[in-house]
């Protein structure tokens, strides 16, 4: 099953065009860990303290999410300001493709509501 998923992931986003749609980026919070954090600042040329202010708060979990469901570093045409650094979370979602797949079924379910590749490759698994 992680092999089909992992081949449907690659040929559902060769079809879909990310900056056509960057849903995720405008409706959901990713989670900034420490390493992201001192990483972005950095490239943002911030003290770690001033960019958690400027942009983070702590959601109900403990973890660092942004402050706004659309983020503040998407622009106008979809492109992301922060591409080369951004979080984990932003650059592994939305969680199609990890290795152990199938301890992933459910977040690929939560998924369903905002990304539109993961619709088409849980429609193309064949049951
Ligand atoms: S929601 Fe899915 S298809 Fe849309 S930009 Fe995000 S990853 Fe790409
Ligand atoms: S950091 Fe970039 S990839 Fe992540 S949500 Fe914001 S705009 Fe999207």
């Amino acid at each position: 099953m992680d092999r089909k998923f992992h081949q449907l992931n690659e040929e559902v986003f060769q079809e879909i065009d990310c900056l056509k749609c960057a849903n995720c980026c405008k409706t959901i919070c990713p989670i900034f860990k420490e390493r992201d954090i001192d990483r972005i600042a950095r490239s943002l040329k911030m003290k770690p303290s001033a960019f958690v202010t400027s942009y983070l708060h702590i959601d109900d979990d403990g973890d660092y999410v942004l402050n706004q469901t659309h983020s503040p570093f998407l622009g106008k045409d979809n492109y992301c300001s922060i591409y080369n650094v951004r979080p984990k979370a932003c650059r592994e979602y939305p969680h199609t493709n990890p290795v152990n797949m199938h301890k992933y079924l459910g977040l690929a379910a939560k998924n369903l509501t905002v990304c539109p590749a993961v619709i088409e490759i849980l429609k193309r698994i064949p049951l």
